[in-house]
């Protein structure tokens, strides 16, 4: 027998499989709205000018040298300031334990490593449903999972009630997985006053705060206004974790550049926990890729770059803003009985539709229209050119 004959094949990535079949697919007519990547009014792939002007101040002026352990100094100062705020005492006090991340995903997972290894005790609590690969990631650092009621079926929307009473019913001193914007996959985020209950209830039950922000800007289309959440954790005066993910907001999915940031009693504190996260990367990466750091501390730390950054993410969150409110529109145009509120209400990159498995099946075997079976819809393959034609098909299975 040879040494791998017990291998079988992995489940296939759901999400990668809708892009495979979607390749595979000759008709003219097909639709991608299951892929969650950024795409122009004529469904293609954006590289930010903003981008392009870094990498221009790049090339043939930087070497190529590895970076610390940490990764990108300038990087992270930056990350930052853009989670934490401009003026954050928080940043200047060198409370903030941080460390540069193979994008969002790794700053999960670097948390999860280092959550088993100091807390091997404790669980996470994961919102119900979450992005399916917040499961694999926790499970593959061997922390218990438990989930949280997040989404109502009916409404669409946040079921706040049940939240609430997880948050309260959990054991005091838990870790809580939440998303900081622009939830993937429903769309749905706590208000402002929701929020603020929220991280009340947080401080009553001594719970651990861990903000995954994959969408900072891609929500409302204003990065301050997206880290309100964090805010509110902080202003409360929590000790909390974040993630964030420059593959969205800047258009840099396949750089992998990400921070993950720990929050601290105290400088001291900060620096050992610093240590122990490189600690955790060094036998699995050794130190983080340069060049998409690079293109972010260059364009967040040059004041025009940044201007010009801010609009662009800007154009891209309201250009899905606005194929929000033509996709409800159109099938209400059609004459559909059933409400369409949702779709508007929803924010961010995905569409939580509330089309069943069947329904999605038949979008694909009708209509060539592609997505995840759990009905989500990344309003970022919307375009002017295609809107009418989803609403249609949408519409001609839903009736
Ligand atoms: N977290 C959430 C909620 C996401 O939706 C994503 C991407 O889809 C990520 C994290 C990680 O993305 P990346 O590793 O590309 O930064």
């Amino acid at each position: 027998a040879s040494w791998w004959s017990h291998v079988e094949p992995a489940a296939k990535d759901p999400i990668l499989g809708v892009t495979e079949a979607f390749l595979a697919d000759p008709s003219p007519d097909k639709v991608n709205v299951g892929v969650g990547a950024y795409r122009d009014d004529n469904g293609k792939p954006v590289v930010l000018n903003c981008v392009r002007e870094a990498e221009r101040r790049i090339a043939g002026n930087l070497n190529m040298e590895y970076l610390p352990m940490g990764g990108s100094i300038k990087m992270i100062e930056e990350a930052l300031k853009l989670a934490y705020g401009d003026d954050s005492e928080l940043i200047k006090d060198k409370r903030i334990a941080s460390v540069q991340a193979l994008s969002g995903t790794g700053a999960c997972r670097l948390f999860a490593d280092f959550q088993r290894r100091f807390l091997p005790d404790s669980q996470i609590y994961i919102p119900l449903p979450t992005w399916a690969n917040h499961h694999n990631i926790w499970r593959d650092a061997h922390v218990p999972q438990r989930t949280f009621h997040y989404y109502h079926p009916e409404t669409k929307g946040l079921d706040f009630a049940a939240m609430m009473d997880d948050i309260k019913n959990a054991p005091n001193g838990s870790f809580f997985l939440l998303h900081a914007c622009a939830h993937n996959p429903t769309g749905v985020d706590p208000t402002e006053e929701q929020w603020r209950e929220i991280s009340y209830q947080f401080k009553v039950k001594n719970h651990f705060p861990f903000f995954d922000m994959a969408y900072q800007g891609f929500a409302t289309g204003d990065p301050e206004r997206d880290a309100k959440a964090i805010r509110i954790f902080l202003e409360d005066g929590h000790m909390i974790g974040c993630a964030q993910s420059f593959a969205k907001n800047m258009g840099l999915y396949g750089q992998r550049v990400g921070c993950l940031s720990i929050l601290c009693e105290n400088e001291i504190q900060a620096v050992a926990v610093k240590s122990q996260l490189q600690q955790i990367a060094r036998p699995m990466y050794s130190n983080p890729p340069i060049h998409g750091a690079l293109v972010v501390s260059i364009i967040l730390s040059d004041p025009q770059l940044k201007s010009l950054w801010l609009e662009e993410v800007k154009g891209m969150a309201d250009r899905i803003i606005g194929m929000r409110t033509a996709l409800r529109e159109n099938i209400e145009k059609l004459g559909s009985n059933m409400s369409w509120e949702h779709i508007t209400n929803q924010i961010g990159m995905f569409c939580y539709s509330g089309l069943t498995p069947e329904q999605v099946d038949r979008l694909t075997s009708d209509f060539h229209i592609y997505l995840t079976r759990n009905g989500r819809i990344s309003m970022a393959g919307v375009t002017t050119g295609n809107v009418g034609y989803l609403a249609n098909a949408i519409h001609q299975v839903t009736q």
